[in-house]
């Protein structure tokens, strides 16, 4: 059923990838400032292409095949498939204007932040380097996206004209990670994805590890699936895998970071925590 339109969706995506390289390629390697956007269109381009929208595709494959039922969160249930195909149809249109825009102007303001885009091999940071990067702008990040999220739940003005759309999806799949309103996706999602890279800008790279993990952990995170090769899950008390966020657009009762961390300090898991150990004892 959604595997036409889905199909679709990923050829425009890739075809709408080599247009927006295509001018900035031509002039490669001849101008430096082109050079450094050309390497920024290329990483939005590729990360989008390559790691959310097979993921997104797999995962929708996955539910309209009915496999690896075991592992589904919801057992028996299905998203609405007139909803799928209406944030298809968003998708497409978001991703046509906010890739281009983002590349415009997060270029020139990661640049005068002081991003590092150049890969020669001194210039390329270290792996240890790189592992505390990308933790820190983790820790940003949930920040930001915990106490902006917990608003949009807890001043109902906000959730009627913003979050609710977001919440449409009660059994969430993988493109629900990217349904929400535009107002949504500035304050919350763009702004918690960028808050570490733009207050402590550091290499093209760690940018480019740190989009693909926020990608595939927000995709996994409304996948609707619990998969064992998940590595969300094997990170223990931080994350969990997607049961959390899946738990989120059940019952929307807390569960509101994208970690566990904030939602322990201020005990919005409760409900989470009651809820699991109810499920243990029933086996
Ligand atoms: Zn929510
Ligand atoms: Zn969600």
């Amino acid at each position: 059923m959604y595997v036409k339109p889905a199909a679709g969706a990923f050829i425009i995506f890739l075809v709408y990838g080599q247009i927006i390289r295509l001018p900035v390629n031509v002039c490669y390697h001849k101008i430096t400032v082109i050079t450094c956007i050309s390497l920024v269109c290329m990483s939005c381009s590729v990360v989008t292409n390559v790691v959310t929208n097979p993921q997104v595709l797999f995962l929708m494959f996955v539910e309209h095949r009915g496999l690896f039922l075991r592992h589904k969160l919801q057992s028996g249930k299905r998203a609405d498939p007139s909803l799928v195909r209406e944030a298809l149809k968003h998708t497409l249109i978001s991703h046509l204007i906010s890739v281009p825009l983002a590349i415009y102007y997060g270029f020139g303001f990661f640049r005068s932040r002081g991003m590092v885009m150049s890969l020669a091999f001194e210039d390329l940071p270290t792996f240890s380097h790189t592992v505390i990067t990308l933790l820190w702008w983790h820790v940003l990040f949930d920040t930001w996206f915990y106490w902006g999220h917990r608003a949009h739940h807890e001043f109902p003005l906000l959730y009627r004209m913003v979050h609710k759309q977001h919440h449409r999806f009660t059994t969430p799949i993988g493109l629900a990670a990217v349904y929400a309103h535009p107002v949504e996706d500035v304050l919350v999602n763009l702004g918690s994805t960028f808050v570490g890279p733009v207050l402590f800008p550091d290499h093209l790279v760690i940018w480019l590890i740190y989009i693909a993990l926020r990608f595939h952990e927000t995709v996994d995170a409304h996948s609707g699936y619990d998969l064992p090769w998940s590595p969300w899950r094997y990170l223990g008390w931080m994350h969990g895998g997607a049961g959390r966020h899946d738990w989120h657009h059940s019952h929307q009762l807390g569960n509101y970071g994208g970690f566990w961390f904030w939602d322990w300090i201020c005990g919005t898991d409760k409900h989470w925590k009651a809820w699991k150990k109810k499920q243990l004892k029933r086996g």
